[in-house]
């Protein structure tokens, strides 16, 4: 996309002289629309659990309540309703947060991978109970990297919710580590339903949930935690890439540059 605007012309008797200066605004045009396609998304999602709360709520009061049985169920809803009302509004936040963050507030300092993924395994250990999954920290004892220690928890505790979540009963998740000159690597594999091919550049798309009635689960979801994930690794100049097989499992694994 092109904009132009003209900063010169003369006429003599001969010829007419015109300069034109021609500007590339295809990336403000880009960063715009994701940006007005965000706070639409947004406003649509978080309008549908506000929509079922207000309506169940009127319903109980206009008589359901006196059914015991209905009372109990409308209230489970309103409850579930806005827990993910809840979710929506942390991920938006963190979304926009790390968007108005410059480089400059990052901390970095010195952090030990290791005791990090230790720490936020044992935190996820509760989502593991429903599917008996097995966590699994293979990064090396006294693993040190120059990095943000807020951001890596984040990346660490997206990806292995996830991929506790997406798995299967008896499954399991196992984070590895590997390092060159260049640079560092976390890998998160596991054992679950996996991500078809052509679904596999979407899932890092804000509010894109791969379909339920294909994954065959319905899993509780905002949409945005990958995307968060994809933010927060950019903001730490590293990669993020997945590899996945349907039915087999998937593997993401994230990159950042060695800082001395
Ligand atoms: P959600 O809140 O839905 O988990 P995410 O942005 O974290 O949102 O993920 C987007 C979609 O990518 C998910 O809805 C799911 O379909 C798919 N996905 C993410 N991680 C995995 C995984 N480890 N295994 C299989 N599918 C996954």
């Amino acid at each position: 996309r092109v904009e132009a605007s003209v900063i010169y012309t003369s006429t003599s008797e001969d010829f007419f002289q015109i300069l034109v200066l021609l500007y590339d605004v295809t990336e403000i045009y880009a960063v715009e629309k994701m940006q007005m396609d965000f706070l639409s998304n947004a406003s649509h999602e978080l309008k549908t659990p506000v929509t079922a709360i207000s309506g169940f709520a009127e319903t109980l009061q206009a008589g359901a309540k006196n059914d015991p049985e209905t009372l109990d169920q409308f209230l489970d809803i309103i409850q579930r309703e806005s827990k993910r009302l809840t979710e929506l509004i942390q991920d938006v936040l963190s979304i926009s947060r790390i968007e108005s963050q410059s480089i400059s507030q990052q901390k970095i300092t010195d952090v030990d991978v290791s005791n990090l993924v230790d720490e936020q395994l044992s935190t996820l250990q509760q989502m593991t109970s429903v599917k008996h999954v097995t966590l699994i920290n293979q990064v090396p004892l006294g693993t040190v990297q120059r990095s943000d220690e807020g951001k890596l928890v984040e990346i660490i505790k997206n990806l292995v919710s996830n991929a506790i979540k997406y798995n299967r009963e008896d499954g399991s998740v196992t984070i590895d580590y590997a390092v060159d000159e260049q640079q560092w690597t976390l890998k998160v594999t596991d054992t679950g339903i996996g991500i078809a091919q052509n679904e596999q550049s979407r899932i890092f798309e804000r509010f894109y949930r791969v379909d339920a009635s294909r994954t065959k689960q319905v899993v509780n979801g905002t949409g945005l935690g990958l995307a968060i994930v994809l933010e927060l690794v950019q903001s730490l100049q590293g990669q993020i890439s997945v590899e996945s097989q349907r039915g087999v499992g998937s593997a993401f694994s994230v990159s950042f540059p060695v800082k001395q």
